[in-house]
């Protein structure tokens, strides 16, 4: 039988944070996911600056192997619509990454004992914790499994129908003609918002890959959706239109919509296991490692004690950064549709609402105050 302090149980960015933050800590940490690294992960991969600062990682080094794809302006349209698009002089507002390349990274630094291709199976009180998989004692287990975790849906979840977001995408390597024949800008990427609000698609090159997606608060249709969506763009002569990439599904919560607990005796929940995507953009990674650093201080001032009185503080300190929890529909999402559609097509025209709103507030999360960056 092996021990951990700490036992993570997903080694995506939010796990990977929790044991780069802990990993001068004196903690046993160890990194149970059941794929090996580096793995796909369904994703559009574009992180804002502040990412890549709380993280401490250099730009240049990282550039060298990897993608890393300059943003410095949105073209932002409702489908179908005239596009308004947004520039940024000066340093890039956003970066494109591929999560293969992105994750794999983050998790080979972390310095944790990784315990890979093996899945999560069940968990057992123990005295001081919990006995995972009949082989791993840890005095605290915690659930970064994304959407899908197991360890959320050991301490909770049944039964609680969520409102999750879904959506699909593809990410590939565009051949010589296909390159010739996609019109999208590296560092301008392109969101289309559906007419009902419900949810958009985007199209993002970086470097030689495109990536094209949708995502819907509404599962109904998805992948026609989609469809729909790639025909466009391939008609408006945006991408190729011998795309022959499969279009694969993943869903993740949006902060607001989320019921999960966070902390239960020995358990905590970070990343999309604990449901925290922006409610506007669906941002995930952000959230994901930003829960994972204020998890890393709780853990610190628990002194090896990890019941949830004492795990409290990572809940106090998620609704300090993140706001309170409102499950219910938003006054946005409580218009009738055809305020919407007016709201929606109207608002999307102008250039104020698309940079101020949409790219500054929306994406770029302007208005957050940002959190130091992990001590080295
Ligand atoms: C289509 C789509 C596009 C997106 N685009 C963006 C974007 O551009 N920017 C952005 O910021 N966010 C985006 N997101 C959200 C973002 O991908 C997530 O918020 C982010 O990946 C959360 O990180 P995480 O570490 O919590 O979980 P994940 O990255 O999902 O990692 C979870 C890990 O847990 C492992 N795991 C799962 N189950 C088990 C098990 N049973 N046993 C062991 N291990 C297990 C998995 O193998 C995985 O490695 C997008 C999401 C989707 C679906």
């Amino acid at each position: 039988m092996k021990s951990y302090d700490v036992l993570i149980v997903g080694g995506g960015p939010a796990g990977s944070t929790l044991a780069y933050s802990l990993r001068n800590s004196g903690l046993k940490i160890g990194i149970l996911d059941k794929q090996s690294f580096p793995r796909q992960k369904i994703c559009a991969g574009w992180v804002t600056p502040e990412v890549m600062r709380v993280l401490n990682i250099d730009l240049a080094d990282y550039a060298k192997n990897n993608i890393l794809q300059k943003i410095s302006g949105f073209k932002i349209s409702q489908l179908g619509q005239k596009q308004v698009e947004s520039h940024y002089p000066g340093e890039p507002i956003s970066y494109g990454i591929r999560r293969i390349e992105f994750d794999d990274y983050l998790l080979k630094r972390c310095d944790a004992e990784l315990i890979l291709q093996e899945a999560f199976k069940k968990m057992e009180k123990t005295e001081d914790g919990w006995l995972v998989n009949e082989k791993y004692q840890a005095k605290l287990v915690i659930g970064a499994g994304g959407h899908y975790c197991p360890v959320a849906r050991a301490i909770d979840s049944k039964g609680v129908s969520e409102l999750a977001v879904v959506a699909q995408e593809a990410e590939f390597e565009m051949n010589a003609q296909q390159k010739q024949n996609c019109s999208i800008k590296e560092e301008v990427p392109e969101l289309f918002f559906t007419p009902d609000l419900m949810g958009y698609g985007w199209v993002f090159r970086k470097g030689d890959y495109l990536n094209i997606g949708l995502g819907r608060e509404d599962k109904n249709k998805l992948s026609g959706h989609v469809k729909e969506f790639c025909e466009y763009l391939a008609a408006e002569g945006k991408i190729p239109a011998d795309v022959t990439a499969k279009y694969n599904g993943h869903a993740y919560l949006l902060y607001n919509h989320a019921v999960r607990k966070m902390i239960a005796d020995n358990v905590l929940l970070i990343g999309d296991s604990a449901g925290l995507a922006y409610p506007q953009s669906g941002e995930g990674i952000r959230p994901a490692i930003e829960s994972a650093m204020l998890a890393a201080d709780a853990i610190r001032d628990c002194a090896g004690n990890y019941n949830s009185d004492k795990l409290q503080a990572y809940n106090d300190a998620m609704e300090q950064r993140f706001g309170k929890r409102l499950p219910g529909p938003d006054t946005m999402e409580r218009l009738p549709m055809f305020v919407k559609r007016i709201f929606a097509s109207q608002l999307m025209k102008t250039r104020w609402f698309t940079k101020n709103v949409v790219t500054d507030k929306w994406f770029l999360q302007s208005h957050q105050t940002p959190m130091p960056a992990i001590k080295e």
